[in-house]
This record gives C-alpha cells, sequence and structure tokens, in this order.
C-alpha cells in the first residue's frame, strides 16, 4: 500500500480523499492556492505545498506544478478528486510517466471516454443501450447534417464530443434552426473545449437521469453498486441525488449494472466508473461514462457500506476487489442535497464570509464539508460548500432526516440553496416518485414568475 498520497484537489473533496487516506495510514500532502492557503484540510494535511495563484487556471489545473510537489514532498500517488484535472488524459499520463501512480483509469480508457462520440461507440459495441443519434461527429456539409437528423427525428439535440459541466449542447426541434445550431455548438465547443467534433442525438422529451457506479479492478473483476437518480438539474448540473433510484426494480438494476461490468471488462477499464443513462418509458439510453469518482458517490456509500475512495486507492496500489457481485447487498435509501453559495432561486453565486455555521447531526446524517464559522468562501471557484446525505431504512426516512437536517442547519453571511432544497423536500410530486430532468428548471421557473 502506499505511503503518501499526494491529493490534486480543493475544497470537501479534498476533505474526503484526506479521510479515505487517514482511515487507511496512509500520509496525505495538500496542494493549493493561494486562496486557500488557510483552509482547514491543508491544516490537516500531513504536508501543504502552494501551486500558484488563487485562479484555477494557475494552481490546480497547473500540471507541472503540481507534478514538482509530488517529487518535493516524495508522494507516491495522486488522488485527482472530481473536477479539474480528473479527467484529463494527458495529466493521467504526466503523472505515470513522472514515475508516480495515478489513482485513477489509464490515460488511453480516460481518453476514449472524454470523447462522447468515442464513449458511445465503445458502449455500442459493448452492447450498452445508447440515445439514438448520427453514427459518430456531424459532416461538415448541412445537407448531409439534415439527412441524418430527419432520420434521427426531431427534436434533436446537438453535443460537444469534448463537452462536460452541462455545457456545449443545444436542442433543435426544426429543420430550420438545424444550421445556425450545429454552428453554434461546433464554435462555442471550440472555444471551451479545444475541440469542434459536435454530433446529434435524439432529444428525450421527459427522461429521468439515472447512473450506474462500476469498480473495477486490474485483474479483470468488476462489479456494479447499483444506480443513483441524479435528475434533480437545473442547467443540466446535479443538485440532489439519491440511491436507490425510485421505481426501479431489482431485476433491472441488476440487468444494466451487469451490462455495464461487462463494458468495463471489455475496455480494459480500471478504477471507479460512473455509467451515465437517460431513462424513458423503461428503457436506459446510454449518454455517457465518468471516469472518475462523482461528487454524489456517498449515496451509494451510504446504501452498500462500500468506502468508494478506499477502494479507488486499493484498486490503483494493484489490489484485488475484495468482494464479487454477489456479495453487494443494497440496503435502505440514501439522499444526498449539495449546498451551493448561491441565490437560491437566481442561482446567482454568493461568495464571502461565513459569519455562522452550524452543522447538522444525528441518526442516519452525514456532513461532508470543509467548511466552519468564519471561513470565507472564495469567488474563485465552483460555488459547492459541502453535502449533506441522509440515510433511512425507507425513502420517506431518509427525506425525513434530511429535512430535519436542513432545518437544523446554520450558514449566515451568504446566501445559500438550503430554503430550495427545503422547498423540493416538500414537493408532493417529488415525494411520491421520481422527476424527470425538466422537472427542477419548470420549478424555478415559476417561482421566478410569481416573485
Ligand atoms: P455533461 O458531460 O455536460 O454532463 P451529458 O451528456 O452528461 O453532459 O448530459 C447532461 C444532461 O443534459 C443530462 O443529464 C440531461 O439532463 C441532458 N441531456 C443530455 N443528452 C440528452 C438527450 N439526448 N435528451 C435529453 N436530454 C439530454
Amino acid at each position: 500500500m502506499f505511503e503518501k498520497i499526494l491529493i490534486a484537489n480543493r475544497g470537501e473533496i479534498a476533505l474526503r480523499v484526506q479521510r479515505a487516506c487517514r482511515a487507511m495510514n496512509i500520509k496525505t500532502v495538500a496542494v493549493h492556492s493561494e486562496a486557500d492557503a488557510d483552509a482547514k484540510y491543508v491544516k490537516l494535511a500531513d504536508e501543504s505545498v502552494c501551486i500558484g495563484p488563487a485562479p484555477s487556471g494557475l494552481s490546480y489545473l497547473n500540471i507541472p506544478a503540481i507534478i514538482s510537489a509530488a517529487e518535493v514532498t516524495d508522494s507516491q500517488a495522486i488522488h485527482p478528486g472530481y473536477g479539474f484535472l480528473s479527467e484529463n488524459a494527458d495529466f493521467a499520463e504526466r503523472v505515470e510517466k513522472s514515475g508516480f501512480v495515478f489513482i485513477g483509469p489509464r490515460p488511453d480508457s480516460i481518453r476514449t471516454m472524454g470523447d462522447k462520440v468515442s464513449a458511445k461507440k465503445a458502449m455500442r459495441q459493448a452492447g450498452v443501450p445508447c440515445v439514438p443519434g448520427s453514427e459518430g461527429a456531424l459532416p461538415e456539409s448541412i445537407e448531409e447534417i439534415r439527412k441524418i437528423v430527419r432520420d434521427i427525428g426531431y427534436p434533436v439535440i446537438i453535443k460537444a464530443a469534448g463537452g462536460g459541466g452541462g455545457r456545449g449542447m443545444r436542442v433543435v426541434h426544426t429543420d430550420a434552426a438545424l444550421s445556425n445550431a450545429v454552428i453554434m455548438t461546433r464554435n462555442e465547443a471550440q472555444a471551451a473545449f479545444g475541440n469542434p467534433v459536435v454530433y446529434a442525438e435524439k432529444y428525450l422529451e421527459n427522461p429521468r437521469h439515472i447512473e450506474f457506479q462500476l469498480l473495477v479492478d486490474e485483474h479483470g473483476n468488476a462489479v456494479h453498486l447499483g444506480e443513483r437518480d441524479c435528475s434533480m438539474q437545473r442547467r443540466h448540473q446535479k443538485i440532489l441525488e439519491e440511491a436507490p433510484a425510485p421505481g426501479i426494480s431489482l431485476e433491472t438494476r441488476d440487468k444494466i449494472g451487469v451490462r455495464c461490468a461487462e463494458a468495463c471488462r471489455r475496455i480494459n477499464y480500471r478504477g471507479a466508473g460512473t455509467f451515465e443513462f437517460l431513462y424513458e418509458n423503461n428503457e436506459f439510453y446510454f449518454i455517457e461514462m465518468n471516469t472518475r469518482l462523482q461528487v454524489e458517490h456517498p449515496v451509494t456509500e451510504a446504501i452498500t457500506g462500500i468506502d468508494l475512495v478506499q477502494m479507488q486507492i486499493a484498486i490503483a496500489a494493484g489490489e484485488k476487489l475484495p468482494f464479487q457481485q454477489k456479495d453487494i447487498e443494497f440496503n435502505g435509501h440514501a439522499i444526498e442535497c449539495r449546498i451551493n453559495a448561491e441565490d437560491p432561486y437566481k442561482l446567482t453565486p454568493s461568495a464571502g464570509r461565513i459569519t455562522q455555521y452550524h452543522a447538522p447531526g444525528g441518526p442516519g446524517v452525514r456532513v461532508d464539508s470543509h467548511v466552519y464559522h468564519n471561513y470565507m468562501v472564495p469567488p474563485y471557484y465552483d460555488s459547492m460548500i459541502g453535502k449533506i446525505i441522509t440515510f433511512g431504512d425507507t425513502r420517506e426516512q431518509a427525506v425525513a432526516r434530511m429535512r430535519i437536517a436542513l432545518s437544523e442547519m446554520v450558514v449566515d453571511g451568504i446566501k445559500t440553496n438550503i430554503p430550495l432544497h427545503l422547498d423540493l423536500l416538500s414537493d408532493s410530486t417529488f415525494l411520491s416518485d421520481g422527476v424527470t430532468i425538466h422537472f427542477l428548471e419548470h420549478k424555478l421557473a415559476l417561482h421566478n414568475k410569481s416573485s
């Protein structure tokens, strides 16, 4: 096992990875920007290295600075967390070429899955059901594109092959709007991801977002840890997730999960990974694979009792998975609310000092957050300041515990989305069933119209 791991990230996930390391008796190195010098997890790490100024391009995305930090601290492995460099194949390659272990998949898996066109191709070949769409990248000629799109049938969604974070997508309903949409998405994709390739998919009108968690070791063992429902999204970004997904039968879970595990073996995958699907009319359609730990991993940990970060580290160290598919048990229900420093309904970011902080607790409540009383939320990074995860025997109990937890929680001095979460947790549609990916956008629109 490793003796020392460098954590190339910040915020709650830096603390989460640190906790896994501590549980495994592994020393930790925190790297941080100048803006995060006073962060609690930086102080809690065994060692820390400042890797640059506040803007992430100069610090958390600064590959040479991170590699140097690993060298000077004699770290053996690097955990990238999520976001930042976690799905950057060039970074993974540089880490390995510099003699460190990258805690994640092989660089070529990251590369294949990072390109949504090649990812879909690999999944189609592996027998995973995909959203109907263009066979690959859209050609140059608008006439040819029009033909492809008519075959798929309107509405379609034009998506960037290199897209991520909910950006680089455009829905098209008519022939007349097609040409402009393709050009605009291509330009945006080039500017944002350095890759102008776009493809077309059938736009599913009312799907849910359901994803499967996979763990794969170097020895050909792959297991799925069931699914999560992440349909509660605004601007294609998740804010509340749960496991299991309401209304999905055990047979369906196993059928899709086993197919994902089989696909992982076929593509020679390693580490933790997530298969994202849209789910409509009882059918699953693959949209993309995330080759990293997900923000919402704790809900899976809650219902399986498996520590996903410790598993990632063990796999990276070459260990065999300590269980097989038949050993995985699913118990109870878990919900996660992402707490963001933002206006709950207008969604505008709200950085600044937290003048009062009180975290909730009690049975079945987990708080993953790096913030504390008097913490300064920097304006440079993602607005998420933590996650509350509740667990119960039933969905009702998990929801009830979440309501109590959020009503106990105090975060003063900045705005947070806690009021929005409380609103969602008493919504009769959400309480009765799984919602679709448009539910929250509609709710926000209604709220903003009436206020
Ligand atoms: P990203 O990598 O940016 O997260 P995804 O491909 O995972 O992009 O899609 C993000 C979200 O966009 C989905 O969860 C869903 O809400 C919406 N979306 C993507 N593809 C489609 C589609 N074919 N039909 C309807 N909605 C879609």
